[in-house]
């Protein structure tokens, strides 16, 4: 359930016929070593393809429009070898639509101070040229990412790397579809949200079904294939029976495992890579999807509680942006629920009924069947687990009646420090930066929602570069965050929106 399509990345030197045929024979060979040695360095998790350098209106109009007519091409890269001038590149940004980086580098990482003439400077002025272009995309008004740097540095390559991931995030967003069992619970606000203007902002289909709807999926499903997943449970994880009988236990097992498949199934027919439940609105579920959700998330479907399909569409969006990227350490819907406030070990246990995806667990996850305390269905089997530690985000999407703001967290999880043996959930345990009192003060200062989608492996700023590119608002709480400013930024982001800037 990884990204839909073989992604490359397009890359476009600027140039003049100023030079002369020796000058762009230079440029163009050295745009060639780039793409070259960019590649090779193996830490792009996307292909680079070099194109004809640019050095009129018409052709870059055209490499434009090619881009965005070429499926495969997530995003362009562009840097000004020499002087380019700018207004050659107005009509192919007007008509671009798709991600875009400005790499602002140089062939030459050091000044060839023994040799350097005119010449050369002639040859080699990125530092002329790209603010030449940088300009008229600061005047267009145009969202870009700017990387700066000596191209063979490792900086540079991993800052295109984590570049490229948000650039998918953006092509790819148009293509979440959620599907919604049930509505959203009745009488909570954050969990709401305007579907329409979701769908212009972000592209997202969020369609709803009834209940009953995939109750026939489930019921459909043959029992041989019940108790083929049932046994790959077994096997995959250990079992607590916590002094429940081995065959009743089992039984209620096979009811998630029965619910897995019918949930699949019908989120495959339905071409949906993102769906919530409501633990209120079961139809003839007998059992809250519990292990059924968990292992749905752990294959790359994205959830949201409680008909939140706003979470549910960030947490697939987080899932493609980390598709197939090496040692994840995964994400995960979640719930702040309780607090540790004693001084010096503050955190908030994160959880969620049952439905926290495994991708995040520190060793074997342990199925536990026990009541839920909530509803009036029989009681559920679950995966249960602690999380790994290390840094993270917690991503919020909150609808603000006029837009939306996208809230990020850096956050760092922590083993709890004592067991919890009598909790059954798999939870996270973190501190939000920079400290529980500043974080969560600015968390609810933002209209942050007590559900999240959280990863390990992306950064603040890739969320922040993506949502960027969304048009939406984004604010972070990071170590950097106190009070006073973060109030400021909220006020005048306001204005800001209001205005249209
Ligand atoms: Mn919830």
């Amino acid at each position: 359930m990884g990204q839909n399509k073989n992604y490359k990345f397009w890359f476009c030197t600027g140039s003049q016929d100023l030079y002369g045929d020796e000058c762009l024979r230079k440029v163009a060979e050295h745009s060639a070593k780039i793409v070259e040695g960019l590649n090779k360095k193996g830490i792009l998790p996307f292909e680079i393809v070099l194109k004809p350098t640019l050095i009129s209106q018409a052709s870059i109009r055209q490499t434009f429009n090619d881009a965005n007519n070429d499926e495969e091409c997530a995003g362009v890269i562009t840097w000004m070898h020499t002087f380019s001038p700018a207004k050659m590149w107005i009509i192919g940004h007007q008509e671009y639509r798709k991600p875009f980086c400005h790499l602002h580098t140089q062939f030459n990482e050091e000044i060839p101070y023994d040799t350097m003439d005119m010449d050369f400077m002639n040859e080699n002025q990125s530092a002329h040229g790209d603010r030449e272009y940088g300009h008229i995309v600061t005047r267009m008004g145009i969202e870009r990412k700017i990387i700066v740097g000596h191209w063979d540095s490792e900086d540079v390559a991993k800052a295109l790397a984590s570049w490229m991931r948000t650039a998918i995030g953006v092509v790819e967003s148009s293509h979440i579809r959620v599907c919604r069992f049930g509505d959203n619970m009745n009488n909570v606000a954050v969990t709401e949200g305007d579907k329409v203007e979701a769908q212009i902002k972000f592209g997202w289909e969020i369609d709803h079904y009834n209940v009953n709807d995939l109750v026939e999926y489930v019921d459909a499903v043959s029992n041989s294939d019940v108790d083929a997943l049932v046994e790959e449970y077994y096997s995959k994880y250990d079992i607590a029976l916590e002094g429940r009988d081995a065959d009743e236990f089992r039984r209620h097992v096979s009811v998630q495992a029965r619910e897995e498949i019918g949930m699949e199934k019908f989120l495959k027919d339905g071409n949906y890579q993102a769906f919530v439940t409501h633990f209120g609105m079961l139809g003839g579920l007998k059992q809250l999807p519990g292990l059924a959700v968990q292992r749905l998330m752990e294959k790359g479907y994205g959830f949201g509680g409680e008909g939140d399909w706003k979470t549910a569409a960030m947490d697939r969006l987080i899932k493609i942006m980390t598709a197939g990227m090496k040692d994840a350490k995964g994400s995960s819907f979640m719930e702040d629920y309780t607090y540790n406030l004693v001084p010096g070990k503050e955190g908030i246990i994160q959880a969620h009924m049952l439905e926290v995806s495994p991708a995040i667990a520190e060793g074997k996850p342990v199925i536990k069947v026990q009541p839920l305390s909530m509803g009036n269905r029989e009681d559920p089997a679950r995966i249960v687990f602690q999380s790994k530690e290390g840094s993270g985000i917690a991503c919020s999407l909150v609808d603000l009646g006029h837009r939306f703001r996208l809230i990020i967290n850096a956050v760092e999880c922590k083993k709890v420090e004592k067991p919890l043996p009598k909790l059954p959930v798999g939870i996270n345990f973190w501190t939000p930066k920079p400290n529980l009192k500043v974080g969560a003060e600015a968390w609810i200062l933002a209209g942050g929602a007590h559900h999240t989608a959280f990863t390990y492996d992306l950064t603040v700023e890739q969320m922040v570069d993506w949502a960027a590119a969304m048009g939406v608002e984004a604010v972070v709480i990071d170590e950097n965050t106190n009070i006073r400013d973060f109030k400021n930024e909220l006020r005048w982001n306001e204005m800001a929106f209001r205005l249209g800037l």
